[in-house]
């Protein structure tokens, strides 16, 4: 049996304002915010970016952004992410999906030793097409500065044009990798990059990513994965075969 380096899934403390609430005025902010939290004793949402964990240095950027508040789905989502729990994400589009995954994704990155030369990734976004990659990526390269000092690089890969470069960029390193799935198992098998240091996993876009037929591809990536890596499944969608593949790989 291989052997896996350990690392922390558990990234966060529910700041004492979030802990004081008793079960009754949990209940009564779901309510509020209209959202369904299911799962075993999930954490509680959170309102405010203040609450959230986050570096002061995260929190400017984030409020330079413009952004008030955590929305909807970011309230539930990065609660239970950093807390290390797989999720599924369920919310309509233009929801704030992409920050809800990039945010956790980034503090369970820089929690963990540097990439050494010939790692792959510790990070790994799928998502179901080429604009969508970019945009994941832009927002990914967008908030990587917050974290560690210069270093953490984003790389994004998908089908078209560019492949020789795409397999040089992952050769220097990327500590995350946002793909789309057919692509990224051609540069595994090119040995461009490997899986092995990967230890998140975010399926953006579930319900597309299944319409567009990359099951299979996706099943054959996660066999890449250690087993008790952290995935999280977003979706504006669900179906009984979202819900199979949750099953399948969480
Ligand atoms: P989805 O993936 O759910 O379709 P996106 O993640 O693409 O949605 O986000 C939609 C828009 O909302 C983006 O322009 C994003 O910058 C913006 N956004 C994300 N989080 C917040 C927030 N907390 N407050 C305000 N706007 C936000
Ligand atoms: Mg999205």
């Amino acid at each position: 049996t291989q052997r896996y380096e350990p690392f922390r899934k558990v990234l966060y403390t529910p700041h004492p304002v979030v802990q004081s609430k008793g079960p009754a005025e949990v209940e009564e902010l779901k309510a509020e915010l209209g959202c369904t939290v299911t799962g075993a004793a999930p954490p509680c949402p959170i309102q405010s970016f203040m609450h959230a964990n986050f570096s002061d240095r995260l929190v400017r950027a984030i409020l330079q952004d413009g952004f008030e508040a955590p929305t909807v789905i970011q309230s539930c989502s990065l609660p239970a992410a950093m807390s290390g729990r797989d999720v599924i994400g369920m919310a309509p589009t233009g929801s704030g999906k992409t920050l809800s995954f990039l945010w956790p994704m980034l503090i369970h990155i820089f929690d963990q030793r540097k990439l050494s030369p010939g790692e792959g990734p510790v990070g790994l976004v799928l998502a179901p097409t080429r604009e969508l990659a970019e945009q994941i990526y832009r927002n990914a390269r967008r908030y990587i500065k917050c974290f560690g000092d210069g270093r953490g690089s984003a790389v994004a890969v998908f089908g078209g044009a560019g492949k020789w470069e795409m397999a040089q960029a992952l050769k220097s390193g990327a500590d995350i990798v946002v793909a789309t799935p057919g692509r990224l198992m051609e540069l595994i098998r090119s040995k461009a990059t490997n899986l092995r240091r990967t230890t998140m996993v975010v399926l953006d876009e579930a319900d597309r990513l299944l319409a567009l037929g990359f099951e299979h591809q996706i099943r054959s990536l996660m066999d890449n994965i250690r087993p008790d890596r952290q995935v999280l499944l977003f979706s504006a969608a669900f179906s009984s075969r979202v819900e199979m593949l949750v099953g399948a790989l969480m």
